[in-house]
């Protein structure tokens, strides 16, 4: 069934679980993680990204991927990731998105929360959620440019996540302490005692973004400070091509494209299952009836 986020992040928070936010460009990634989430019999969120538009059309792909998520037997969101433009979140929006993030994280505090105030204005009244980002998430390739940089300065402050929260009426908040984006190898040191702040400065869910190069047991530790929803692309993406090249190698023939996109689907469809199981944070979703 397609939900928005609030009736996912209402569960989640019940039940000290995080829902798994898994970028899906084009199809074969929805279908993994659609098929992943019903088989764990889990609630997921899926969908498309602003800056790899050129990847997949969101008025092609949207209304299919809504279809989809309205067809699943668990409850599915369909958001989208890192709108950073109110043209695009519209467009999201027509295409049926459920959910958009209003990333403005970029501009200055005050800009950022004129705009995800704007945004928050008009989705509300049309039954949509909205994340936003308060502090800023550097990512590797930003990290490798600029080797001086103090991670710790993009961090989230606890009394502007406060103001933000209260200024803008968000319904769920990307924080920063300590993850970056696109991370395959570096191991991050998470700030809790920060996490911990955040969380006691608002009651509004909290989310991490670039949790794929995240150890599991870091993971499982900020779910219960107020963790949420937990975004996840770079370990279920990279998971198709070693699948792809074994079963390449294996073949002496060349193999169908319909056959290397099962390979990586059932791959990515693993690596979603074993990201649902780690935010599940020990919940026994097998026996909920959605
Ligand atoms: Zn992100």
């Amino acid at each position: 069934m397609l939900v928005n986020m609030n009736t996912l992040m209402e569960d989640a928070k019940k039940n000290n679980y995080a829902v798994g936010m898994f970028t899906a460009p084009t199809m074969p990634f929805a279908e993994a993680v659609i098929e992943a989430a019903e088989e764990m019999n889990a609630p997921v969120m899926v969908g498309q990204v602003e800056s790899w538009r050129q990847y997949g059309d969101i008025e092609k792909y949207g209304p299919i991927m809504a279809d989809m998520a309205k067809c699943a037997k668990v409850p599915v969101c369909l958001h989208l990731d890192h709108g950073q433009s109110l043209e695009y979140i519209m467009r999201a929006i027509r295409a049926g998105y459920t959910s958009v993030m209003a990333d403005f994280s970029m501009l200055p505090f005050e800009e950022n929360v004129e705009m995800v105030k704007k945004c928050v204005d008009f989705c509300h009244s049309v039954d949509i959620s909205v994340e936003a980002m308060c502090g800023k998430m550097p990512s590797v390739y930003e990290l490798a440019d600029h080797p001086d940089l103090d991670i710790r300065e993009y961090f989230s402050k606890p009394d502007e996540l406060k103001e933000f929260v209260e200024a803008t009426g968000a319904d769920a908040m990307t924080v920063s302490f300590g993850t970056v984006h696109n991370m395959k190898i570096m191991q991050p040191m998470l700030d809790f005692e920060l996490l911990k702040e955040l969380n006691d400065a608002t009651d509004c869910s909290l989310v991490m973004h670039g949790s794929s190069g995240v150890e599991v047991g870091q993971i499982k530790q900020a779910i219960p400070y107020g963790i949420r929803k937990i975004n996840a692309y770079t370990k279920l993406s990279t998971a198709a091509q070693p699948a792809m090249l074994a079963e390449m190698n294996k073949s002496e023939e060349p193999l169908f494209f319909h056959e290397l996109l099962d390979i990586a689907k059932k791959a990515m469809k693993k690596a979603v299952e074993e990201s649902i199981k780690i935010f599940g944070n020990g919940y026994d979703f097998s026996s909920r009836v959605w």
